[in-house]
């Protein structure tokens, strides 16, 4: 009998009892892996679905009542506080128009806006409502939810030093989205930066108010008038080389609000021009109030009364063109260590135009785009890179429609 061993040739069976050996090891270690990954999966899709931080939201003008609703959409809201220094009463009364562009309509939808319900009018896919109504629709969305989540709406309730030690010393939410407007001082009150870039959106304006007491306060489409031209000789201006320049200014004009206040706005891409130049530095103040007299007359609706000798003075206007800067905050977005608390700064807050378009709002808006996603991370975060890198995404979004406005906002909202 021949014994096998090195340099004889096994068996057939015993080669096959080693690959069957070989391969239920590699098969139950597969299973173990498998096994461990699913379990993984589960427990970090059990840990997510169960994540929830507290919010606290400074400031119910439209954007921080927004930004409310975007929370409640996350689904990753455990309490949600949201607070206002003014009264109800004061919050909800303004009368100024604002214009929904088609893309915050959408966003808007999102959120659940039904747009039948609010008091407002469409023109040309923009939606046309007063700040006040809209305010009080999307707070009234919030308060419909009271009873399914844990949301307390505190008006007439600063958010101050006094308000930190009283209410959040030992109960620190996890995220504060401040939405205080372009005078808010909330940042500071958490140490945060109050800096603003202020940068050139490359154009130039002038904006006017007519108020007319006698007149409706009802939602209005807004009306544009684009490559405008004014003949200025009569202020001394020479007017007989302009046919020559070249590229022409093209002033564009948007007249917007209600009858009751109807507001102007001018506005022209950057140019050396002579007109240009002539209305940036004239130390003439009736010149801008007579173009604003002159167009108002030429574009308003049929239905509303010209602007006559009489009724000039119920006109301001800024005294020239000035250039168009939009203001954004260096500091977006921070997480305030020991308190392991992220904040991001919303709305006007964080970006304000200092010329009026009547689509003011919109930009606030723009910048709650990624804040359910803030929201979804920062309660899902394993440790504080997670976080870190949610308040990277959320800084980079910032600087993104500050960029984007730069670029195309005054083209959309008053060029085109
Ligand atoms: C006179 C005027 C006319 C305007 N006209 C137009 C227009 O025609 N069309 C248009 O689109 N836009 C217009 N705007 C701009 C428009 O109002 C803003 O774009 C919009 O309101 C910005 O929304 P927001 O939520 O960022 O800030 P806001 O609406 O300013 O809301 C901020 C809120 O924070 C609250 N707050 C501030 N500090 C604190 C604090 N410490 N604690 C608690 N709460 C605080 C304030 O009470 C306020 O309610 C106008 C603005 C003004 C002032």
């Amino acid at each position: 009998m021949r014994e096998a061993g090195p340099g004889t040739t096994e068996p057939a069976s015993l080669r096959a009892q080693y690959q069957s050996l070989a391969t239920e090891a590699v098969l139950s270690t597969l299973l173990a892996l498998l096994l461990y990954v699913a379990l993984k999966v589960s427990v970090d899709g059990i840990r997510h679905w169960r994540a929830k931080v507290p919010v606290l939201v400074v400031g119910a003008g439209p954007v921080g009542l927004a930004a409310a609703l975007v929370a409640v959409r996350s689904g990753k809201v455990l309490t949600l506080t949201l607070l206002d220094e003014r009264p109800r009463a004061a919050l909800l009364c303004r009368p100024q128009q604002i214009a929904l562009d088609p893309r915050s309509v959408r966003f808007l939808l999102g959120l659940g806006v039904d747009f039948d319900n609010v008091e407002g009018c469409w023109d040309r896919e923009h939606f046309f409502t007063k700040i006040g109504v809209f305010q009080e629709y999307l707070l009234s969305l919030l308060e419909q939810r009271k009873r399914q989540l844990g949301i307390r709406i505190l008006l007439g309730t600063k958010f101050s030093d006094d308000f930190l030690k009283k209410n959040l010393a030992s109960d620190w939410p996890k995220i504060i989205v401040l939405a205080d407007g372009s005078c808010g001082e909330s940042s500071t009150v958490l140490g945060i930066s109050p800096e603003y870039i202020v940068e050139s959106c490359n154009a130039y304006g002038a904006n006017a108010v007519i108020e007319r007491p006698d007149q409706r306060q009802v939602p209005t489409p807004e009306i544009r008038a684009h490559s405008l031209y004014f003949d200025l000789s009569a202020y001394g201006m020479d007017m007989s080389a302009m046919g020559q320049e070249s590229p022409k200014p093209g002033f564009h004009l948007k007249i917007y609000g209600t009858f009751h206040d109807r507001y102007l706005a001018l506005a022209c891409p950057a140019s050396d021009s002579k007109i240009v130049r002539f209305l940036r530095h004239t130390l003439n103040s009736s010149i801008m109030k007579n173009i604003f007299h002159q167009s108002f007359n030429a574009y308003k609706m049929d239905i509303e009364p010209r602007v006559n000798e009489l009724t000039l003075h119920h006109i301001q206007c800024s005294r020239r063109l000035f250039e168009i800067m939009l203001s954004h905050r260096r500091v977006t977005a921070a997480f305030i260590e020991g308190d392991n608390v992220v904040v991001t700064v919303e709305g006007e807050a964080a970006r304000v135009l200092n010329f009026d378009t009547g689509c003011g709002v919109n930009l606030g808006l723009r910048g709650l785009e990624s804040t359910e996603e803030l929201i979804y991370k920062v309660a899902t975060a394993v440790d504080q890179n997670d976080i870190f890198e949610a308040l990277a995404a959320k800084i980079q979004h910032s600087k993104q429609v500050a960029e984007d406005f730069k670029q195309y906002g005054l083209f959309a909202t008053m060029f085109e």
